[in-house]
């Protein structure tokens, strides 16, 4: 029988996030490997990281690995993601529900594009702490080091993150890995430092319960199986849910948490769900699991936008109404009509106030974040103010 999950310590998401080869996996792997030594989980190799079954769902491919591991005060769930594009789909639906960040600057190449633009990303999607990693300072010249550690200050700086107060760590991922105890304390360093400077978020346990739907799959003799971050409330064994967009009413008859069986999940828990008879391929990502009767699915609403800068990786040209861009909600991503009322068209850089119509019905409520992407890029960031119905 496999262990059950034991909540000893309070639960946090992090993630690692930064430019393309500055050593996020790397740094992962090593994480890992430095607290499996001290008993803080199991280490899980550069491979297993990277590798990270894909996941295509209704076209879109979803690639995360999650990593769990525990420091002497806190238990993390830690994502990675390989690419770019998955950063964006990940952060903007909230998929990957992050309570800090470590970002990862190579000290041989300081702050490049993708650096730039997680940090916007992590900024427009409500992560308030991010901790620096400054990786690969083994290989690094230190005068340069210092330079990339200024630089990378005032770009957290220039995102309201207080860059003079962010605390910055030099490490080195691959050396860690190797066992070279001078940067093996490194990473000790950068952990201590995740522990003391990320506080522990509010969680809404006592909401009723809701979670977005990650992934969905079919097991053989068990049934159907979805995963996901709870968003609010608790939930338990034989708990009555509700999945919105299959419109089914079902019993959860399961709950685990990285492999790991347990009795009840919270928000802020990454989990799995078996749900009792309902059919295969009946839920996807996208869809909500909640509390029956506690959340109200609708298309239109109206929301106060910010259209990304061409700077940004936004659009070049204005949108006018009738633009349709697809939204990502949560973890759905549905197309959607724009209204600008009387406003002839809002320009790159501009916040304006729209009138959406869905393709279909979402779980909607005020305050509600989303991003509006199109042909692969993010062009806007909005928050739900009203649902019209
Ligand atoms: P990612 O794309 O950010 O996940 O980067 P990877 O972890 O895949 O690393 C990219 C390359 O940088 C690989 O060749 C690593 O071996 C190398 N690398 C990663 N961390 C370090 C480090 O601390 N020092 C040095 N010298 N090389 C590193
Ligand atoms: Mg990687």
């Amino acid at each position: 029988p496999k262990t059950a999950y034991v909540r000893t310590k309070p639960h946090l998401n992090i993630g690692t996030m930064g430019h393309v080869d500055h050593g996020k996996t790397t740094l992962t792997a090593a994480i890992t490997k430095v607290l499996a030594e001290r008993g803080g989980g199991t280490f899980v190799p550069f491979d297993r990281i990277d590798k990270a079954p894909e996941e295509a769902l209704r076209g879109i491919t979803i690639n995360i690995a999650h990593v769990e591991y525990e420091t002497d005060t806190r238990h993390y769930a830690h994502v990675d993601m390989p690419g770019h594009a998955d950063y964006v789909k990940n952060m903007v639906t909230g998929a990957a529900q992050l309570d800090g960040a470590i970002l990862v600057v190579s000290a041989l190449d300081g702050i490049m594009p993708q650096t730039a633009e997680h940090v916007l990303l992590a900024r427009q999607v409500g992560v308030d702490h991010i901790v620096v990693a400054i990786n690969k300072a083994d290989a690094g010249d230190e005068e340069l080091t210092d330079l990339v550690e200024l630089e990378v200050r005032e770009l957290l700086s220039a995102h309201g993150y207080g860059g003079d107060s962010v605390p910055v760590v030099r490490v080195s991922g691959l050396k860690a890995l190797d066992g070279d105890p001078r940067w093996t304390a490194s990473i000790e360093a950068l952990l201590d430092a995740v522990d003391t400077y990320v506080p522990m978020p509010e969680r809404y346990v006592d909401a009723p319960f809701l979670l977005s739907v990650e992934n969905a799959l079919t097991i053989t003799g068990r049934g159907t199986v979805v995963t996901g971050a709870v968003e609010r409330g608790t939930i338990e064994v034989g708990d009555r849910v509700e999945v919105l967009g299959a419109e089914i009413e079902t019993v959860v008859t399961g709950l685990e948490t990285f492999g790991k069986p347990m009795d009840s999940a919270q928000a802020g828990d990454n989990v799995a769900l078996l749900l009792r008879g309902v059919p295969r391929d009946a839920v996807r990502r996208g869809y909500v699991v909640a509390a029956p009767g506690s959340v109200t699915s609708a298309r239109r609403f109206s929301a106060h936008v910010y259209v990304l800068s061409a700077k940004e990786g936004g659009r070049t040209t204005p949108i006018g109404s009738g633009y349709r861009p697809q939204f990502y909600i949560r973890t759905a991503d549905v197309v959607g009509d724009i209204d600008l009322g009387e406003l002839a068209v809002a320009r790159p850089g501009d916040t304006v106030t729209m009138t959406v119509e869905l393709g279909r019905d979402v779980p909607l409520q005020p305050g509600l974040g989303f991003a509006i992407r199109e042909g692969g890029r993010t062009v806007g960031a909005g928050t739900v103010t009203e649902v019209i119905g």
